[in-house]
């Protein structure tokens, strides 16, 4: 398939490997940092970032679905992959196959592994799924008894690890992450798991609480460069900064001048002020250029900032380039990274239409052509 298009999304590898390095640096040397490369690694693209991470060190990965696991594994990644979403029947023998860890929330499913061990003469080991309020997956803190006793009779499944996960880590003022430390404390007290392995932290978890640095910890956004309560991350001020990985470019289609008084983009939700030069951009909510910044987004050309005019369409958009001296046709559009001095990060972007970095940096890089750039 003929695959060029102006619009490429750029991934820096060594961004990546600088930010693993930085998040373990504050775990230390004895615990794991296990990197989450779900949703295709938050579009960076799961087997080039968990490679990346490889190189780096990482030999704990996570995904959301089996089949990420088994791709992971094709494409030759070794190490501990931890499958968070469970599976559906007729797929579990795909952990023993493939070598993949379950993280169990549902109580049938360590009979059917169970089964499926006894099939294969081996025992798999998983990690157990506790809600400790983030209320979503995973066992309430009064069924993990129940759990674990059903897990101690079952010959072929061993419980190695549990598991949680934060609600409010990028709040760290927030009462529920206490209330949720504590839970997972009890948990692991009240059920005799204190020698399994835990783990509760994500990258806010990292960044914000010691007291939460596990065995394990699982870190997402911080790996692909963002601080996960969307700021700068000028209060880590004692840590090397985290380096967005991605950026994402395309090329000016047309430049039109218009004058005063006219309509731009479907519904005319903008109209021309004054004399009003407009560069037409291939880039629409298709490329994931979300049509929430429809009047609001802004991209940088020749270093500067060019506002969306009207509305965005599905492949293209219009901006405002009057005050940027003589756009063409084919120059360099900056959708998300830096052009001289100017910057536009994806918590800029996701600010504007009501989201966060984790949503911006996904719809960019699963809808477009990604490159990686390796110093
Ligand atoms: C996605 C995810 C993470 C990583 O969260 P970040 O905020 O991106 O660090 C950790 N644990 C679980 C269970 C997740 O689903």
């Amino acid at each position: 398939m003929y695959s060029y298009s102006r619009n490429i999304v750029t991934v820096d590898v060594s961004a990546l490997q600088h930010n693993y390095k930085v998040l373990k640096s504050i775990l230390g040397p004895e615990k794991v940092l296990l990197a989450m490369v779900k949703a295709d690694a938050y579009g960076h693209g799961m087997v080039e970032s968990a490679k990346a991470f490889a190189e780096a060190g990482c030999s704990s990965f996570g995904v959301a679905e089996i089949g990420e696991g088994v791709e992971l594994r094709q494409a030759g990644v070794k190490g501990d992959i931890f499958v968070f979403m469970g599976f559906q029947s007729g797929e579990g023998g795909l952990f023993f196959e493939y070598d993949l860890t379950p993280i169990v929330f549902l109580k049938e499913d360590l009979y059917a592994l169970s089964r499926l061990g006894q099939e294969k003469g081996k025992v798999i080991d998983f990690h157990l799924k506790v809600d400790t309020g983030m209320g979503r997956l995973g066992f309430f803190a009064d069924d993990v008894e129940g759990v674990v006793d059903t897990a101690k009779e079952l010959p072929f499944v061993k419980l190695s690890g549990v598991v949680s996960h934060l609600a409010c880590g990028d709040e760290p003022g927030t009462s529920a992450n206490n209330d949720a430390f504590a839970t997972f404390q009890n948990i692991c007290d009240n059920n005799d798991l204190e020698n399994t392995i835990l783990h509760i932290a994500n990258s806010a978890g990292v960044l914000n609480f010691p007291q939460a640095h596990n065995a394990f910890s699982r870190a997402g956004i911080s790996l692909y460069g963002y601080y996960p309560d969307g700021s700068s991350g000028k209060q880590y001020e004692s840590l090397p900064k985290l380096e967005p990985a991605m950026t994402f470019g395309t090329r000016v289609l047309q430049v039109k001048t218009f004058p005063a008084g006219k309509g731009i983009s479907y519904g005319h939700t903008y109209t021309t002020d004054k004399e009003t030069v407009i560069a037409v951009l291939p880039i629409g909510y298709e490329d994931g250029f979300s049509r929430g910044l429809s009047n609001c987004g802004e991209v940088l050309l020749h270093g500067k900032r060019a506002r969306v005019c009207g509305r965005i369409c599905m492949n293209l958009c219009m901006v405002d380039v009057s005050g940027i001296e003589n756009v063409q046709s084919g120059d360099e559009v900056v959708v998300l990274g830096q052009q001289g001095d100017e910057v536009i990060t994806a918590d800029e972007i996701a600010a504007k239409c009501n989201t966060i970095s984790y949503e911006v940096l996904c719809m960019f890089g699963s809808n477009n052509k990604r490159q990686y750039l390796k110093k």
